[in-house]
């Protein structure tokens, strides 16, 4: 194998070095098991994850739960659902405990005088149509005016093959409300009709992604590999899926041999003690998962097998910043 030292110049060496001392140990809390929406394809709802446990309720067991998460390792809590900020006393004991990421429909705005820089990623399904079609509601006119300006928020915009041709328009005026933007795809967990992906589509949606980040890179947060990875669902040959996937949770995680993965990676259900299977939805079949967060961990701990030349681990780089950016262990 080849050194990082000889497949790199000085610009990238430096890059690699600010991303390498990282460490980053993430693990996903449900925070509730309720949502002020109910979207055609939310997976955690059309998975039954909601009814797997009763939410804990004492604060106190909360707190103590998050003291002994934070004493296993983890230094990156992702908040979701439900929806979180129907249950901001759990947010803050969080807050006050781990770096903390918040993921919400952005309907209810997190008070910046109690969370000055809480990390908030804000659903969007696409167009106002869109929305409307698969959540009932045009959020982005409410969410838009929540957070206009904020500086520790992004858009997590779910492309749907729908959006092909207009995604332009949803980066546009996400840039002039002065947010950030990162791009995944709808694994279309309710077939919904209309809403899964065509081989071709797949093609044009990652040609149009690769556009929108060469031609707003101010608001873009995201890297041509991972469009790549996430649209071919293949890295260095190999195709995603449950014998790749890094973001299952340790106690399921009985694959042999055993794929690289998030170490110690646990996604906890609302009562503390119950947990899921993977990230995402406990029914997905993996073959059809685009999770994105799971093939840009795929990526990250995939280290070594980038190694193999100056292009391939600068593409490791790009997305390992993407990750870190997002989550503001660096800057944007
Ligand atoms: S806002 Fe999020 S949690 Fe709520 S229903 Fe929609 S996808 Fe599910
Ligand atoms: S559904 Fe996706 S995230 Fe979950 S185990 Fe399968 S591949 Fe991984």
């Amino acid at each position: 194998m080849k050194t990082i030292s000889s497949l790199l110049n000085e610009d990238w060496y430096n890059r690699y070095k600010r991303i390498s001392k990282l460490n980053i140990r993430s693990s996903i809390y449900d925070v509730n098991n309720r949502c002020n929406l109910r979207c055609k394809g939310c997976f955690f709802f059309s998975s039954d994850e909601d009814k797997v446990a009763d939410e804990e309720r004492d604060l106190t067991r909360w707190e103590a739960f998050i003291d002994k998460e934070k004493a296993r390792g983890v230094n990156l809590a992702i908040l979701i659902g439900g929806e979180p900020s129907l249950s901001l006393d759990r947010v803050d004991a969080f807050y006050q405990r781990i770096p903390t990421f918040c993921a919400t429909n952005g309907l209810i705005k997190v008070p910046r005088d109690r969370f000055p820089d809480l990390m908030v990623g804000i659903s969007l399904w696409g167009t106002e149509e869109d929305e409307i079609q698969l959540r009932g509601r045009d959020t982005f006119a409410i969410s838009s005016k929540n957070y206009a300006g904020d500086a520790y928020t992004y858009y997590l915009y779910t492309i749907t093959p729908r959006q092909i041709g207009k995604t332009e328009g949803i980066v546009r005026k996400i840039r002039d409300i002065g947010v950030k933007v990162h791009m995944q795809l709808l694994s279309n967990d309710e077939d919904v009709d209309g809403f899964s992906w065509q081989p071709e589509e797949l093609i044009d949606i990652r040609a149009e992604m690769d556009d929108m980040l060469d031609r707003y890179p101010d608001t873009v947060i995201s890297s041509k590999y991972y469009h790549k990875i996430i649209t071919t669902g293949k890295m260095l040959g190999r195709p995603f899926g449950w014998n790749e996937c890094p973001s299952v949770t340790e106690s399921f995680d009985n694959r042999d041999p055993q794929p690289k993965r998030l170490i110690h990676f646990v996604r906890w259900a609302s009562d503390l003690t119950t947990t899921h299977r993977c990230c995402t939805s406990e029914t997905r079949d993996c073959r059809t998962c685009k999770d994105g967060a799971a093939h840009m961990s795929w990526v990250m701990v995939n280290k070594r097998a980038h190694m193999r030349s100056a292009e391939d681990f600068q593409n490791w780089i790009e997305v390992y910043e993407m990750f870190a950016k997002l989550y503001r262990f660096i800057p944007w």
